[in-house]
């Protein structure tokens, strides 16, 4: 069942997707060789606990038979797609880390992610980055009243494979509100003209997962690391938008992290 929100309902999200990106802008401050996702893991988490919040993924229920996710945020290095633990892995120059942070506020749940990068890192990978981002944009573009979940896809699918890249088909985005997921799925590939109609007042999480080798990836025996089987890197950005008439409201954002990083960003 899709749930519509109220323009109150809405408000509160953008509440507790501004935290979202307010976390994101304290990562990008510490963010650097020689720190490791532990420690960003206790910053983010104390942030978001300090403004009156829940850090959606801690303790979040993985497959049976698998430990609640352990962390405030996933930390995904390199050829890790999502839902990497905050390990003691000592990043290092040249490094790429994403990081997936939810909260919960006022009832209301926000998620964004944003990869960053460590140090100077190689300019291909720079590039990956930069086209997973744009791709978040184009699919934002197609999230408006009247399109359909697959008019979202497609533009993802097509700005990341006219590039070289690939689109990882086994994680996609997903409906937002009082819950972390919620209906419908929203894939980074498929049809235009498919899919759920898009209609006033759908709250969705947009988050392309792109790869610069094969789509393929494997997930680790910790039940949650998804990584990518050839090893080569993943990119994932993420925003929480409102679908509207003519232009979708993103939810979350990345003003935090620009403000850190400035031109640096990517
Ligand atoms: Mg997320
Ligand atoms: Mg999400």
């Amino acid at each position: 069942m899709i749930f519509l929100k109220t323009d109150e309902e809405i408000e509160l999200m953008r509440e507790s997707n501004r935290l979202v990106g307010m976390t994101l802008g304290e990562m990008a401050k510490y963010i650097k060789p020689g720190v490791t996702p532990a420690q960003l893991d206790k910053i983010a988490k104390e942030f978001i606990m300090d403004h009156g919040a829940i850090p959606s993924f801690l303790g979040y229920k993985g497959a049976p038979g698998t430990v609640d996710f352990p962390g405030a945020i996933c930390a995904s290095v390199n050829e890790q797609v999502v839902h990497g633990f905050p390990t003691d892995y000592v990043l290092k120059d040249g490094d790429i880390i994403s990081v997936d942070c939810g909260t919960e506020k006022n009832g209301f749940c926000g998620d964004s992610a944003y990869t960053f990068c460590v140090g100077e890192v190689a300019e291909d990978v720079k590039a990956l980055l930069r086209t997973t981002k744009e791709s978040l944009y184009q699919g934002i573009q197609k999230a408006v009243e009247g399109n359909r979940i697959g008019d979202i896809s497609d533009a993802v699918q097509t700005y990341c494979e006219k590039r070289g890249y690939s689109v990882v088909r086994e994680l996609v985005g997903h409906g937002i509100g009082r819950k972390m997921h919620e209906a419908p799925e929203v894939p980074n590939y498929g049809k235009r003209g498919t899919g759920p109609l898009l209609k006033k007042g759908m709250c969705i999480a947009i988050e392309p997962m792109i790869n610069m080798g094969s789509k393929n990836v494997v997930f680790e025996s910790d039940g949650w690391t998804v990584r990518t089987r050839d090893r080569k890197p993943s990119a994932h950005f993420e925003h929480t938008v409102a679908i509207r008439q003519g232009k979708a409201d993103i939810l979350s954002t990345f003003e935090f992290i620009e403000a850190v990083l400035g031109n640096n960003a990517i």
